[in-house]
């Protein structure tokens, strides 16, 4: 193990808006996140649950959906 290379690297935790929480490895304490692997329709293979945020209209934009 090499020391200094990423000397604010810690666990840190993720919220996303879909309600999950996870950790990962990043230089900041509190990341919030939109989409996530859990909710995210690329992955899970359905709208559901940004749905319920209210934020597809804004993702179909983006993706032209
Ligand atoms: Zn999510």
């Amino acid at each position: 193990m090499k020391e200094g290379i990423h000397p604010n690297f810690q666990r840190s935790k993720v919220s996303c808006a879909c309600g999950e929480n996870f950790e990962l490895g990043s230089t900041r304490k509190e990341i919030k996140v939109e989409i996530c692997s859990k909710c995210h329709p690329f992955y899970t293979g359905q709208t559901r649950a940004i749905e319920a945020g209210g934020r597809v209209d804004k993702f179909k934009k983006k993706y032209g959906l």
